[in-house]
């Protein structure tokens, strides 16, 4: 192992340092044009094309989506980069896991790895890759073999819940996922506890054209046992169901529904669900799909009418609830008067958007029990001393042709995450400075303070108004609030999501245990209104962010190369847009304004020694020393580097690109 080691590590420092015109440096702190986007850019796309889909900025890294198998994350590469330097092997998203691994159990503290990038990007498929990572060499005893399988297991579970196919990825997530492994003092994955984020309900009762529902929909059908569906009432062909048909590609084939179907139910057996949480799971699943199904006609007097109740028959039986209490509560709604109740009927549209509602509410609610459901088997109480690695796979910046409730969320949160990065890697630049006894250096940045203000700022912020808008008595439009932002978007509705009073009656009613836990009685009672939904986002946010300034960071920007999903193929106008959202140039800079490279006094020493007759070939003084000495012998100019207690700087690439040719020749 440590000759395979020694061999990388030769491998790497002649591939990235001296053959660094063919495959780009892997790093691009040595950049030597490190503010132009287009050597940014050249240089992703020069190791791509030689399948290198790594490249640190620092500390940070940037992966570039290959779309094929590149054979990178075999047992042997594990193995590789257990415990070694990070910068002694080339560019992976392991060397960020096991450095994130190594400091969590030699300081005791907290860290998290911050995934973003766009939908199709190669985020979640990074997340997993950690998982994997720390399920494979982190210690294990066999009675927290359980635990670890678990962790590994719940995300079949959610992708199945929360995951669809859409035009940019055929298994994108609807959803952003924070997730805890929580380690022992040895260094044990011994449990977890995972936050889900603004779940993508609109997709329950509505797909854009080539896009699908959620996996679980057509899993259940095409995998369900003949009983199963029998009992659930439901026929194999996914095109039957209106609500996974919109999208004309219910029978994809690219995806492999039958599989994963036994994937998830196996994972739903180690995760501790009883055979009475599937089948109210389903029942929940099934009525889903016959409400969708359900069909309303106008009558004499213009009122929504529900003439086939062969539908609402089957919810009533799966959710255990009365048929005609459903069926008025689908065409009706009440209206409470001082004293007295008023139930007036609903015109066809607004039955249509009762019951798409209620669709949306149970898939969504359902989907938060899931989540605490696996957050309870991965609860490990038998353990006090417990540090964690936090992954945080969440939606990046998205920018379309039209834009609405859900990019202005997604992207003030990548606000948020981008202030948060900025600030904490100002913060890490200067503290190396202090520690190593460097004069500080102030660096310029953009500070985005400005932009989160805007949006979450008390009384004065976008959600603060949208809010007002959506309590304000009288109609209240999109117009209204239109009239205070002065620009075109479509929010109240999604903002609200509002489920009628009487069918949330209905739900807190039924006898599905689940959705009792969903909709408890108590909210009725309750008379103030719900948080809306960019209100709780705000919160959640908040909270979020409380959770990851307490650890420390490591980040992975995901990069698409292409739109269509292809391998090879790397479109410079999409990378290069995607280089600018994701803030990699300001990164670049902030982290390139003091110092291009910075190592240990050891590692700079081991490696350059043989250029100077004192150091070479051995070296009994203090590293420092060593290094003075050869820098001096080698010709640096005193602009061109700093010493620090521990490690030296060189502030320009090419110095060390001399150095690396001199070695190269001795
Ligand atoms: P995101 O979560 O950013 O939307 P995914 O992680 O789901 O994107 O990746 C989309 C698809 O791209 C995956 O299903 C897989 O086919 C491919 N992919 C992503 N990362 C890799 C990788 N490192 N190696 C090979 N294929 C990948
Ligand atoms: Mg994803």
């Amino acid at each position: 192992k440590e000759e395979v080691r020694r061999r990388h590590i030769r491998l790497h420092m002649e591939g990235a340092l001296t053959a660094r015109d063919k495959v780009g440096v892997q790093d691009f702190v040595l950049l030597d044009a490190y503010t132009s986007e287009s050597a940014f850019v050249d240089n992703l796309r020069k190791r791509f094309s030689e399948n290198l889909i790594y490249t640190y900025i620092g500390t940070l890294l940037v992966s570039v989506n290959p779309y094929q198998e590149l054979g990178i994350y075999t047992m042997n590469q594990m193995e590789l980069y257990q415990g070694v330097n990070f910068f002694e092997l080339p560019p992976h998203v392991y060397a960020i896991a096991d450095n994130a691994y190594r400091m969590m159990c030699s300081e005791l503290n907290n860290h998290f790895i911050l995934i973003s990038g766009e939908s199709g990007a190669g985020k979640t498929e990074a997340s997993k890759k950690i998982l994997q990572y720390f399920a494979v060499t982190c210690p294990m005893t066999e009675s927290l073999q359980i635990a670890r399988d678990r962790l590994l297991l719940s995300n079949p579970v959610l992708e199945a819940f929360g995951n669809a196919k859409t035009l940019r990825n055929d298994n994108s997530s609807r959803f952003g996922k924070y997730m805890d492994i929580q380690f022992d003092f040895q260094g044990i994955p011994v449990g977890g506890h995972i936050i889900s984020y603004l779940i993508e309900k609109s997709r329950v009762v509505y797909q854009n054209q080539g896009e699908r529902n959620f996996h679980i929909f057509y899993q259940l059908l095409a995998g369900g046992e003949a009983e199963r569906l029998a009992y659930l009432g439901l026929e194999r062909d996914p095109q039957l169901y209106k609500y996974l048909s919109q999208g004309h590609c219910a029978k994809e084939l690219s995806t492999n529904d039958k599989n994963d179907w036994k994937t998830v139910c196996n994972a739903f057996s180690v995760i501790d669900f009883t055979e009475g949480d599937l089948e109210n799971l389903f029942g929940i699943i099934a009525s889903v799909l016959h409400l969708g199904n359900v069909c309303f006609q106008e009558d004499d007097q213009g009122c929504a009418a529900i003439p086939d109740t062969h539908e609402i028959k089957w919810i009533a039986k799966l959710l255990g609830v009365y048929p005609s209490v459903l069926l008025e509560a689908l065409t009706h709604r009440k209206i409470e008067a001082k004293t007295e109740q008023v139930i007036c009927p609903l015109t066809l549209e607004l039955s249509v958007y009762a019951r798409d509602a209620m669709a949306k509410a149970v898939y969504g609610r359902t989907f938060t029990w899931l989540v605490n459901k696996i957050n309870s088997s991965l609860v490990n109480k038998d353990c006090t001393q417990k540090t964690v690695i936090g992954l945080l796979d969440i939606y990046g910046f998205e920018v379309f042709d039209k834009n609405g409730f859900e990019q202005f969320c997604i992207n003030y949160c990548n606000e948020k995450l981008q202030q948060l990065l900025i600030e904490r890697t100002l913060k890490a630049e200067q503290a190396e400075y202090e520690t190593e006894g460097i004069e500080w250096e102030p660096i310029q940045y953009f500070n985005n303070k400005i932009i989160c203000d805007l949006v979450e700022e008390r009384h004065k912020g976008i959600i603060s108004i949208l809010d007002e808008e959506c309590i304000r008595p009288g109609p209240a439009t999109d117009l209204s609030f239109l009239e205070k932002l002065e620009e075109k978007v479509g929010f109240l509705e999604k903002n609200n999501d509002l489920l009628y009073r009487h069918l949330k009656e209905v739900l807190c009613r039924c006898q599905n245990s689940i959705l009792r836990e969903c909709f408890l009685v108590a909210e009725l009672e309750n008379r103030r209104r719900p948080p809306t939904v960019g209100t709780q986002f705000k919160n959640s946010l908040s909270s979020l962010l409380e959770i990851l300034i307490s650890k420390e960071p490591s980040y992975i920007r995901c990069i698409k190369p292409n739109e269509r999903k292809e391998p090879s193929k790397f479109d410079d106008f999409l990378v290069r847009h995607q280089i600018k959202y994701l803030g990699l140039m300001e990164h670049l800079r902030v982290r390139r304004a003091g110092f291009a490279y910075r190592r240990k006094y050891e590692h700079f020493l081991q490696r350059y020694k043989s250029l100077c007759p004192d150091t070479w070939p051995h070296w009994h003084g203090p590293p420092g020393e060593g290094v003075e000495r050869l820098i001096k012998y080698i010709g640096y100019k005193p602009e061109e580097y700093k010493l620090g207690k521990t490690k030296i700087f060189i502030r320009f690439p090419r110095t060390l690109f001399a150095t690396e040719d001199a070695f190269e020749f001795s």
